[in-house]
């Protein structure tokens, strides 16, 4: 930085705020951008495509795909106040130097985001730039409430879901969420910004991203839908249908959170609001808000989440799985039709239901005895709502390894699972659709059905349809024999 930007004079009223947008691409319920738009100031609205890794894991290629999207959905919406997005690639710390530069910008804002790098970035930002005269301020919107604020009685942080609910219900109503800026003061000079093609965020060669563009609306107006669908047709029995993924029973407002083109708040309000939703389905449904919330009080409480086993009995577990079976995990070709629906689900749509995620990553870590943070990279590269704190903490939940997790011993059987929670086959039909013909009976177990009636179906074992890839009591006590050598060396 020359000399001279250290000598700036400060508050000179037509001096531009700089926007940083990250992932809050959003008008309504954004802090940062209320508070530059009634400052009265010319207004630069910047998004900044980091793939340094300085501001923490760079998308995978799902969330590159929404990305896109989402700032062509988010430049619109900006037009729509007077504003234009300035797209700019590369280190955002030179980016920001860059535009404050050629602008004599003054002040930056932005909305807090969480991951332990991006924590380092911004509190080194904020103190370079206030180093140097400008002025600096966070606002919240990413989280209900802040993650360092809940403290137990002694002082620690909440590693057992149950009382973190009761402080987190104990610290009153969420924030209430903002309306978006009616208008704003566009800065009038020229500023350079890449063109978003440019930034090759579609696939190309092949563009598998059919599926996905079938299935999302990205962008803050996607969101609103959504969540007005999700309120009128399923919230009223959230607590019955949520864990059934053959039925449309959840929100799937996951991506749009991940991206901050919605806020948990404002999701809060608008089920508190809905009618005809009882009591304890809106509990249901608050509670599954606020484990988004716990996730990122663990992250940001333990920021190695994502990377060393919060319980570091689990560093001397014997992984052995091979880079075959994970393939056949990655392709949905397991042979167990529950474990290979949600996988194709996930690699189709970008997208998968929360009870065959469960039941994936447990088939992964117990039944493949393949380290659970291979399963998270993969699901980092593919989910659309791929977060540093939700998929880190629940990989460790189902592993074992986590706080509150559930315990290694306890191991999911993928055919039970499926007939639990996929009775009538709906969701395995839809996903694994050479089984489709298979009776009720077998959907779940297709190697045990009789040659006729695999005959009928259309189904051979073994080519139009893997058998199961491990026996499940073999595997199960593998697993057991796994962990309790682990306990043996702890
Ligand atoms: P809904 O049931 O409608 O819930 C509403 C919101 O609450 C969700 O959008 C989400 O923000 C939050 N929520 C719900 N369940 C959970 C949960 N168990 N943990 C944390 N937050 C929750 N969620 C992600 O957002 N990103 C991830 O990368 C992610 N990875 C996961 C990996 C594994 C192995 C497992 C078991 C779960 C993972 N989850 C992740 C949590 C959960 O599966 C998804 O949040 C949920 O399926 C999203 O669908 P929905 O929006 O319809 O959820």
């Amino acid at each position: 930085m020359p000399d001279q930007d250290r000598t700036r004079p400060t508050d000179l009223p037509d001096a531009p705020v700089i926007v940083w947008f990250r992932a809050d691409l959003r008008l309504r319920d954004n802090g940062a951008l209320s508070a530059a738009a009634a400052s009265g100031r010319p207004v630069i609205a910047l998004f900044v495509l980091d793939e340094t890794g300085a501001s923490g894991r760079p998308p995978g290629g799902a969330q590159r795909w929404w990305l896109h999207h989402s700032l062509t959905a988010l430049g619109s919406a900006l037009g729509g106040i007077g504003l234009t997005l300035i797209l700019r690639r590369g280190d955002p710390r030179a980016v920001l130097d860059d535009i404050i530069n050629r602008t004599g910008a003054q002040s930056v804002v932005w909305n807090r985001r969480y991951g332990p790098e991006a924590i380092a970035l911004d509190s080194e930002i904020k103190a370079s730039l206030a180093d140097r005269g400008l002025t600096v301020k966070s606002f919240a919107g990413a989280l209900m409430h802040e993650p360092t604020k809940l403290k137990t009685g002694s002082g620690g942080y909440y590693k057992v879901y149950s009382p973190f609910w009761r402080a987190f219900i104990g610290e009153g109503e969420p924030r209430r969420p903002d309306p978006a800026p009616g208008t704003a003061t566009a800065y009038d000079g020229t500023i350079e910004s890449d063109d978003l093609a440019d930034w090759d965020l579609l696939p190309t060669g092949p563009d598998w991203s059919g599926g996905i563009a079938a299935t999302w609306t990205p962008g803050e107006k996607g969101a609103h839908e959504r969540l007005k669908a999700f309120c009128a047709d399923a919230l009223a029995d959230y607590g019955r249908k949520r864990d059934l993924p053959g039925v449309d029973g959840t929100s799937r407002l996951s991506p749009h959170l991940a991206f901050g083109e919605i806020t948990p708040s404002d999701i809060w309000y608008a089920a508190a609001a809905a009618e005809g939703v009882a009591k304890k389905q809106l509990e249901k449904f608050h509670k599954e808000l606020a484990w988004r919330e716990f996730s990122y009080h663990l992250l940001v409480n333990f920021p190695d989440l994502r990377t060393a086993n919060f319980n570091d009995t689990f560093d001397a577990f014997p992984w052995e799985g091979s880079e075959d079976a994970l393939e056949a995990w990655h392709k949905g070709r397991t042979g167990y039709p529950i474990v290979d629906a949600g996988m194709r689900q996930l690699w189709q749509t970008g997208w998968m239901h929360n009870r065959v995620r469960m039941i994936t990553a447990s088939f992964l870590i117990k039944h493949l005895m393949i380290d659970w943070r291979r399963g998270e990279d993969w699901f980092w590269d593919t989910l659309v709502d791929g977060d540093p704190a939700s998929n880190a903490a629940s990989w460790q939940w189902v592993a074992g390894s986590g706080a509150d997790a559930a315990p290694y011993f306890r191991i999911f059987n993928p055919i039970l699972q499926g007939e639990k929670f996929d009775p009538d086959g709906a969701y395995v039909r839809r996903f694994v659709p050479e089984l489709s013909d298979l009776p009720d009976k077998y959907i779940h177990k297709p190697w045990e059905a009789p040659r006729k009636v695999l005959e009928k179906a259309k189904v051979s074992l073994g080519s139009t349809y893997p058998e199961p890839m491990v026996e499940h009591k073999r595997a199960r006590e593998r697993a057991l024999d796994a962990y309790n050598e682990m306990r043996g060396q702890a």
